[in-house]
């Protein structure tokens, strides 16, 4: 009889030892192919907005996604040439249409450190001009809300979003899912304010466009992002004197140079 209780309790200890095993396996795959929590700066997430048969908006001769890839590479190649250590990953480098949530996810994925968005405005008051740069937050005006409509709307040229689980059911039609949405706690908050202030501050030095500030509105881009993330509207391609800027390959240097620039002043940080 003791010696059968023994076998039992050898069997019952080298279960528990076997189960122990198997978690600790489990753990260490999960922890290895995830970059570990360091407060170093190195992985930034570039997404040009729009591609492929989602134009965005247009003026003149512009189309926002042509506009979007050749700030983004542009900055991405000055960070990648003078931002030692840090990689720069793109959410594309073609016209190539993207879903939105998928732009969040690439970030998500590569655990990255910073997420920019990068964008330009459209209005039907050709007078409007100026650069705004978004976090993910409850809009305080009307006209904040339409900037985060039009965007969002690139959702409605996805084949079957409606089925896409990541988008949780969202109306790009309806207010109070804009609402809902933005009301998401943003845990890099803070972090993405300062960013923002920066870019800001950095493209009246760089590119003489006005200022129109940091605001917040509910962009499905940004809503998943599990780091700082901001949305930059680069100027009005409706508006001729900033789509001089916008639009014209040295006018998008200057662009890029200010993003850079905050980039850089937000890693010293
Ligand atoms: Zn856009």
């Amino acid at each position: 009889m003791a010696k059968l209780l023994k076998i039992k309790q050898g069997k019952y200890v080298r279960n528990i030892l076997k189960s122990i095993f198997f978690v600790l396996i489990a753990i260490l795959c999960c922890t290895s192919f995830k970059k570990p929590h360091t407060n170093v700066f190195d992985i930034v997430v570039i997404d040009a907005g729009h591609g492929g048969h989602d134009p965005g908006c247009n003026g003149g001769s512009s189309n926002e996604k042509n506009v979007t890839l050749a700030i983004a590479l542009k900055l991405g190649k000055m960070i990648e040439d003078s931002l030692k250590g840090v990689k720069v990953i793109y959410t594309r480098t073609t016209d190539k249409f993207i879903e939105l949530s998928e732009r969040s996810n690439i970030a998500n994925k590569n655990s990255a450190d910073l997420f920019i968005s990068i964008h330009c405005n459209a209005n039907d008051n050709k007078a409007a001009t100026g650069t705004e740069t978004y976090l993910m937050g409850l809009h305080k005006s009307e006209s904040n809300l339409l900037v985060a409509k039009r965007e969002n709307s690139a959702i409605l040229l996805e084949e079957d979003y409606e089925k896409n689980k990541n988008y949780e059911g969202f109306d790009p039609n309806s207010p109070a899912g804009h609402i809902i949405m933005s009301l998401v706690q943003n845990a890099y908050r803070e972090q993405s304010i300062k960013f923002a202030g920066y870019v800001e501050n950095e493209f009246v030095k760089k590119t003489g466009l006005k200022s129109r500030g940091v605001k917040d509105a509910g962009f499905l881009v940004l809503w998943k992002t599990a780091m700082p993330g901001v949305l930059v509207e680069t100027g009005f391609l409706t508006n001729a004197s900033d789509r001089k800027v916008i639009g014209s390959d040295s006018g998008q240097v200057l662009v890029a140079t200010a993003i850079f620039k905050a980039v850089k002043k937000y890693k010293g940080k």
